[in-house]
């Protein structure tokens, strides 16, 4: 986390500030701003695509069109089933807070 009044990083078990000595009882996470990133739904969008073309492989130039819709979809499915599982991994954090 960083400290609010002076914007050193310091560790999330200090109470203070070691550079000003200002008190830091903001978690990181309320500092931030926008969405977190959802990395579980990133990788399985990637594993989903490749995964496909992995095991449909030889894939010849004539299928190319057609299986990369496909593999497409499948990472998109790989997206949305990651997204679920950040959006339950930030909701039990949230909880567990
Ligand atoms: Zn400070």
């Amino acid at each position: 986390m960083r400290c609010l009044n002076c914007n050193t990083v310091i560790a999330e078990s200090d109470v203070s500030c070691y550079s000003c000595g200002a008190q830091c009882t903001t978690p990181v996470r309320a500092q931030q701003r926008g969405l977190p990133v959802p990395y579980i739904g990133l990788t399985l969008m990637l594993v989903g695509m490749f995964g496909y073309v992995f095991l449909n492989r030889p894939v010849t130039l004539a299928m190319l069109k057609e299986h990369k819709m496909i593999a497409l979809a499948c990472g998109l499915a790989g997206f949305f089933v990651g997204l679920f599982i950040d959006a339950f991994l930030w909701w039990h954090r949230d909880k567990k807070r």
